[in-house]
């Protein structure tokens, strides 16, 4: 074992959080205001992926505090995931924006941002090696599966990730929140579909688990 599989995995994100906030390869590395790298678990069996920080993000230096991540954690408490028990990050560490007239207006990550961050999210996968990935809307999705992702028909199934990970893509949270009308309950039926095929996943008996049980049930026939 090399001196860095025995670092604990604290130290191994705590490092890279240091590396991602002396990060300056993209513009928004000048303009944001605190780096946010991720938060949660580092044994967390469940790593949930958003795009990229927005306002309060940036003010805190926390992913996923702002009313989008209000309902994340109630939805992660709806499959009896407490925030604490899961790792929390995004694509991008850094909030992008575009002016606007009272001031900068968050915007999805472009591609080659994406790129410049790519190491620090694999390495936050390497370490945190969770059993399943959720990726919220389209650019997480994109950052795993390629440019031809499509959310709307593409979501909810079950995709192999990074190290064979499985990987569920539903739509984000802040997405949830800007629908009116006649489209919230669709779209509300949707995530919960594929919240709840999250926590079947992780609910599933892992490999030795069966075999302890097939040993089990084959001593009955004795
Ligand atoms: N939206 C994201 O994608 N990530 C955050 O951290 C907050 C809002």
């Amino acid at each position: 074992m090399n001196g860095r599989e025995a670092a604990p995995r604290e130290r191994l994100l705590a490092d890279a959080a240091i590396a991602a906030d002396a990060c300056r390869k993209c513009t928004i590395g000048y303009e944001r205001r605190k780096n946010v790298y991720g938060e949660g678990d580092p044994f967390a069996r469940l790593m949930v992926v958003g795009e990229g920080p927005g306002e309060t993000e940036d003010e805190l230096g926390r992913p996923f505090v702002g009313r989008a991540g209000q309902l994340l954690d109630r939805m992660l408490a709806a499959i009896g995931l407490p925030r604490a028990q899961v790792y929390i990050c995004n694509t991008v560490k850094c909030r992008p924006t575009v002016p606007g007239p009272n001031g900068p207006r968050n915007r999805a990550p472009d591609a080659q941002e994406m790129e410049n961050c790519r190491p620090f999210l694999e390495e936050q996968i390497g370490v945190i090696a969770p059993e399943v990935i959720l990726a919220l809307g389209s650019p997480a999705a994109k950052w795993f599966l390629g440019t031809d992702f499509q959310i709307t028909r593409m979501r909810g199934r079950w995709n192999v990730g990074p190290r064979e990970t499985p990987l569920m893509v539903t739509f984000h949270p802040a997405y949830i929140l800007r629908q009116t009308g006649g489209q919230i309950d669709g779209v509300k039926r949707m995530v919960w579909d594929d919240l709840k095929a999250v926590r079947a996943k992780l609910d599933e008996p892992k490999e030795r688990e069966i075999e302890a049980v097939e040993v089990t049930q084959a001593g009955l026939f004795e």
